[in-house]
């Protein structure tokens, strides 16, 4: 419902409840307090005091005579005042000439009217039909408005609540208002190339219908999150300048049955009559999950099914081009990603180091930046980073900035911003000497293994200050450069320095703590990687155990491979253990051989709580030198 047609509604109900308001408890309200008994009725009339009558069904009113009200005023003002309340009975002081009256069954009541000089008549009856429908809807007005707001919030809430079921919620923005060029992206430069065709097609279709040529129909985008899909979606739109008609594939998935198949239909035929335009439809797995995984919902199939059949019913070249992002296409259903359909896959993936830097340049854009600032530097630093973290980090260091009340973003604000995305904001609860001793040594450890062990990333900062994301402290590596490939012995140093923290526990304290739970997860899931993916173990051999999972989420495992034996998960649990004790092992032999090192850099961190990653090399150099006087 637009806005308008909304707003009228509303008015048009608020109108009707006014005049029931007025009609059914106002009016007999006011009616009632002139109300007087049948007896005093007949003393008004036996009085003469009585100018009209009027005789409806029920009851009867009547019009006194002017100097009968005027006395009965009279009589008011003679009763006493105290501080302009007027005592006695609740009497109105200035009484309404006007009476009501219940009508009794009084056989003489018009022989005694038309023996007098009263005016007389009757009162049109009400609409009984009205009275009628009023007294039904009335009692359930109450239940009609619980049912409203029950029935809007299952619909999600929407501005169109329950009276939208089987409208589609893509929300239609012209092409131009997008406001997103190709401009905007960066980073993205393949994906652009490929989009080029369909925007030259957006743009004048009627170009390739002279050729005969068949453009597909659906691309779909696919990569990790975070990477730009949408955006992309946005500025094919953008450049193509046609309207852009964004939903999400969960909107469609209603709790009930056919909502979705008529939200598809609603959806394109809006979208034909735009035409030539986009549909966007973002995180379409949603509703094009393979049916075979969608165990016994009725509702999905029917909506993925109408979107199938929707696809095939557009006749070619008919100027609707339906873009679908998603990050599992794994598990999209394979009717959906055939020639015809989704026929054409454009992978978004990860920025490298010239597209972190062009997209830090599109969002650092509008902020005042210090000239020193390096932004190929911190695209350096920040492999691994899509760019929604790029964007957050931008943003991070203006806010950081901002709070300084200074002038430029400085270069300094941009590492705190990349402390913040990676490690979270720093907490103020300071921990007890004891822990603080623990966390020293912990973190000491982490960075001591990735310094001694070659080819590990190298070491930004250490820090014992706990942080937002749970951390008691954290010791921060940068990457010197984007990892396409990475060898079995360069996981197994991950491992190794992972286990460093728990590895420095034990030397130490001779104990470990609780604190290294996160360190054994991530260095079991590298090691069960190694095992069931990589084929690095050599008594499983090079085979992959681990069952089809997402490429560009995490969660592949070996919980659904019901073929595999009893005997192979016991060998694969004891190749996984295998592994992360030999990762500890070596964590705790770097350590040993160099605990004054370790012994040193924790007790700096203990008084300064940060250390970076010079003073760390220039510890190491320290003692590295002395040894070798020593031999
Ligand atoms: P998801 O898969 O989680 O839906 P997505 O791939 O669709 O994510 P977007 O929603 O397009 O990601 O990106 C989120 C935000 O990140 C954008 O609004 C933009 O600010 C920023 N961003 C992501 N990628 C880029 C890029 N390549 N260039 C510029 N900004 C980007």
């Amino acid at each position: 419902m637009d806005k308008k047609k909304f707003s009228a509604g509303y008015f048009l109900i608020a109108l009707v409840l006014a005049w029931l308001f007025a009609e059914y408890i106002y009016k007999p309200y006011s009616e009632s307090k002139s109300e007087v008994t049948y007896s005093e009725f007949l003393k008004d009339l036996d009085d003469k005091n009585i100018d009209t009558v009027d005789i409806g069904d029920s009851r009867i009113t009547y019009k006194l005579k002017e100097g009968v009200a005027a006395n009965n005023e009279n009589e008011a003002e003679e009763r006493p005042i105290v501080d302009g309340v007027i005592l006695g009975n609740f009497k109105r002081a200035k009484p309404d000439n006007v009476k009501s009256v219940v009508r009794l069954q009084d056989p003489l009541l018009i022989e005694r009217l038309s023996g007098s000089d009263i005016k007389f008549g009757g009162v049109p009856p009400r609409n009984g039909l009205v009275d009628l429908i009023m007294g039904i809807l009335l009692p359930m007005l109450p239940l009609i408005i619980i049912w409203y707001f029950i029935f809007r919030g299952m619909s999600g809430g929407g501005p169109g609540g329950i009276f939208s079921f089987g409208r589609s919620r893509a929300r239609e923005l012209q092409g131009e208002m997008t406001g997103v060029l190709f401009k905007d992206i960066g980073g993205v430069g393949e994906a652009e190339v490929e989009l080029r065709e369909i925007i030259d097609f957006l743009k004048d279709p009627k170009r390739f219908d002279k050729f005969g040529a068949r453009l597909p129909r659906g691309v779909l985008l696919v990569g990790p999150p975070g990477t730009g899909k949408t955006l992309l979606a946005k500025a094919t739109a953008g450049e193509a300048g046609v309207p852009f008609f964004f939903i999400t594939g969960s909107s469609f998935v209603e709790m009930f049955v056919g909502v979705g198949a008529a939200r598809v239909r609603d959806l394109f035929d809006q979208a034909k009559k735009k035409a030539p335009c986009i549909i966007f439809v973002d995180e379409i797995d949603a509703i094009g999950q393979s049916r075979m995984n969608v165990i016994n919902n009725s509702e999905q199939e029917n909506t993925l099914n109408q979107l199938l059949a929707e696809m095939d019913g557009f006749a070619t070249n008919n100027g609707v081009v339906i873009m679908g992002a998603t990050n599992r296409p794994e598990i999209l259903d394979q009717a959906l990603l055939r020639p015809g359909r989704f026929d054409r896959q454009i992978q978004v993936v990860l920025p490298t180091e010239e597209g972190r830097e062009e997209i830090l340049k599109i969002h650092t854009r509008a902020l005042p930046l210090d000239p020193a600032i390096d932004l190929r530097s911190i695209a350096k630093v920040t492999p691994g980073f899509s760019g929604a973290d790029l964007a957050n980090i931008a943003n991070e260091a203006s806010l950081l900035a901002a709070r300084r009340n200074a002038e430029k973003v400085t270069m300094n604000d941009f590492d705190l911003a990349i402390e913040r995305v990676v490690a979270g904001l720093q907490r103020q609860t300071p921990l007890t000497p004891e822990v603080r001793k623990k966390v020293a040594f912990h973190e000491s450890g982490h960075a001591l293994v990735a310094c001694y062990l070659p080819g590990s990333d190298p070491v930004h900062k250490v820090s014992i200050i706990p942080t937002t994301k749970g951390a008691l402290g954290y010791t921060m590596q940068m990457p010197t450069e984007d990892q396409y490939l990475v060898s079995e012995s360069e996981l197994k140093n991950r491992m190794a320095v992972m286990l460093g923290g728990r590895a420095a526990e034990l030397l130490i304290f001779n104990e470990a703590s609780t604190g290294a739970s996160n360190d054994l997860e991530r260095a079991t899931e590298i090691a069960r990687r190694m095992v069931t993916e990589f084929g690095m173990s050599e008594i499983l051999g090079p085979v992959k155990y681990a069952s089809n999972g997402f490429k560009y989420l995490s969660g592949n495992s070996t919980e659904n491979r019901e073929d595999l034996g009893t005997n192979t998960f016991d060998t694969i649990d004891s190749e996984i253990k295998k592994l992360v004790t030999q990762a500890q092992e070596n964590a705790f032999k770097i350590l040993r051989d160099h605990e004054p090192v370790l012994q040193e850099v924790a007790g700096v961190l203990q008084s300064k709580e940060v250390i970076n990653s010079e003073e760390i090399e220039a510890i190491v150099k320290k003692h590295n030198a002395s040894e070798n006087e020593a031999e």
